[in-house]
């Protein structure tokens, strides 16, 4: 539903030209919520603004459902526009509205009469769990609530798309836990594609379906988070997967994705092949709704290599550590 090709932006600065967006290619299924992680200045804001159609990029193209957004008219680009939200970064709430105020200004805007209105910021309020704030002033709320109704502001229009610029940026974990149930609940209940950055590699982990990895303007992964932590090499996968918290030398690191493996696979394969797998660190976490372990296993036995085999060909992404003997012959053989 979005796809982006070829996307690029630049600033001038007094140092000369900064090139915000260099070369990006980035899709979003519809219905996903897609994680853009990076560190602080790499393009997540400029990114954010570019696909809410806020500003024009230098070159590239951007599509909505198929459509080229460059090659509108006034008239269609509007209502395009109208169909992306945009939850920008910090505190953007109007001090001099209350909760219900602020929600209601992108419908006021449009002309629409007080019944409708009121039903939608209603509606609204309940989704983010803040009906009894609807008449409380923003110095009132807690950063959490406020971004919760900047994201109701975002939604009242019913978009089909909302983008969310690093909205757990300065909440503590309360706060931050209750924007992400927004989110989630945004796509859960009203259907709307969810595009959220963040520098937090844990936001990704715990609503994001789809990842893209930010670094300096570029796109340098993405994929799906369950796939992507299969890959050894992948920078989401590190920053998401339990930490192997020990040195302690292992014949194998495993990852395993789904609760039927963590609980069923380890045990089969030491039976089956007669070998005592010992777990010598790693751990277990939730990716979404996902149980998703990483292991080093100490294994002894005869059948290490047949074990290690059945594990890949039931799901197990399995990698040998090179170890004692193995080591040293795969050391003498490069
Ligand atoms: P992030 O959101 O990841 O922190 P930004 O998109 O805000 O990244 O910024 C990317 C780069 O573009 C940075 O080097 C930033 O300084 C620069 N930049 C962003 N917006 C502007 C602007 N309006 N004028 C000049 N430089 C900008």
């Amino acid at each position: 539903m979005i796809t982006v090709e070829n996307l690029t932006k630049s600033f001038r600065s007094t140092t000369g030209a900064v090139v915000a967006l260099d070369d990006i290619n980035l899709d979003v299924r519809a219905g996903v919520i897609a994680g853009v992680v990076g560190p602080s200045g790499s393009g997540k804001s400029t990114l954010a603004r570019v696909l809410a159609l806020r500003e024009r990029p230098d070159s590239g193209v951007f599509r909505l459902d198929g459509l080229n957004t460059a090659a509108l008219d006034q008239r269609s680009f509007r209502a395009a526009r109208a169909r992306i939200g945009l939850v920008p970064a910090g505190d953007s709430l109007l001090p001099q509205r209350t909760a219900a105020g602020n929600i209601a200004l992108p419908l006021e805007q449009v002309g629409m009469e007080g019944p409708r209105r009121r039903e939608r910021v209603g509606k609204l309020l309940d989704l983010i769990g803040l009906t009894d704030k609807a008449a409380t002033y923003p110095d009132q709320l807690t950063a959490g609530q406020r971004q919760r109704i900047a994201i109701a502001r975002a939604l009242v229009g019913e978009p089909t798309v909302v983008l969310a610029d690093d909205p757990t940026s300065g909440l503590d974990a309360t706060g931050a836990a209750g924007v992400l149930a927004v989110l989630d609940r945004a796509r859960g209940e009203l259907g709307t594609t969810v595009l959220v950055t963040t520098s937090d590699a844990t936001v990704v982990r715990k609503i994001a379906d789809d990842v893209a990895v930010l670094e300096d303007g570029r796109v340098i992964e993405q994929g799906r988070l369950l796939e992507l932590v299969a890959n050894q090499d992948s920078q989401v996968a590190r920053s998401v997967l339990p930490a192997i918290e020990t040195t302690a030398p292992g014949d194998a690191d495993v990852v395993l994705v789904g609760f039927a493996s963590i609980g069923a696979l380890l045990p089969e394969a030491g039976s089956r092949f007669g070998i005592d797998i010992a777990v010598a660190g790693g751990g277990v976490t939730k990716i979404g709704e996902t149980p998703v372990a990483r292991f080093r296993l100490g294994i002894t036995g005869d059948r290490v290599d047949a074990a290690l085999g059945w594990l890949t060909e039931r799901g197990a992404y399995v990698q040998r550590a090179l170890t004692g003997p193995r080591a040293v012959a795969a050391a003498s053989a490069a």
